[in-house]
């Protein structure tokens, strides 16, 4: 039974919440995969996005000409492309979702969190906002993620602040692990058993030339790891 609502006096704008509610999976996984790639540049080109999303390039510029036209993102001359207020709510929307149902499941549920980011990535499509908000409010409204990623808040504020790599400290320079990439399971486990978690205080006491292997110490631990593994570590800085 459909309402008839033709007649009723049109709502003026709606609230930031509803704006994106008929967005489909494929929509809300560009934005948030040019949202990424915003970060690190200033807007992303099609090639980019379509490596990100595993697709052709070809499929990408169909779908960015689309997603212009409805006012989600719009073209930068010869740079690519680059979120509008409204796309970047909408790629904010998702990624709380993402990132709240990550932290559920490994708090409410007890999972590892090597395995939450493939359910994650299904459920983030689903789920509403207010069951998201439901389970956020469940587990105390963390402020991060189990991989250390910033959750955004219910109106879209995130803490964007950049965090430089373990690859990039001096020797002798000690740091906070604040995040870690979050897509590759081997990897995470990998990081657990190194002790590798956000929270953690790593130490680089040496690094070999020529991109060789770092000794770095992870609370009283020692141990040698590429630099492709250091890079995909984020830290805070401490004092000395
Ligand atoms: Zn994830």
């Amino acid at each position: 039974m459909a309402e008839k609502r033709a007649s009723a006096p049109r709502q003026s704008e709606t609230p930031v919440r509803e704006t994106a509610v008929d967005l489909t999976g494929p929509v809300e996984d560009y934005l948030k995969a040019i949202y990424d790639i915003e970060r690190d540049q200033q807007a992303a080109a099609t090639n980019e996005i379509a490596q990100r999303l595993q697709i052709a390039p070809a499929s990408v510029s169909g779908m960015v000409r689309r997603l212009a036209e409805q006012g989600l993102l719009e073209y930068e001359r010869y740079k690519g492309v680059k979120l509008t207020a409204a796309g970047r709510r909408a790629a904010l929307r998702t990624i709380r979702r993402h990132r709240v149902i990550e932290a559920y499941l490994v708090q409410a549920l007890g999972y590892s969190w090597d395995v939450v980011h493939e359910e994650a990535e299904r459920l983030e499509h689903a789920a509403s906002d207010d069951l998201i908000d439901r389970m956020a409010t469940a587990i105390g409204e963390p402020s991060t993620d189990p991989h250390g990623a910033p959750i955004p808040t219910r109106d879209g504020r995130v803490d964007e602040r950049r965090h430089r790599r373990l690859s990039e400290l001096r020797p002798g320079q000690r740091a906070l692990v604040t995040r870690v990439g979050d897509e590759d399971p081997e990897l995470l486990r990998y990081l657990a058993s190194l002790g590798l978690l956000p929270n953690a205080t790593v130490t680089l006491d040496e690094r070999a030339p020529f991109e060789g292997p770092l000794t770095i110490r992870v609370e009283q631990a020692r141990y040698q790891v590429g630099t492709a593994l250091a890079e995909r570590v984020l830290v805070e800085l401490l004092p000395d």
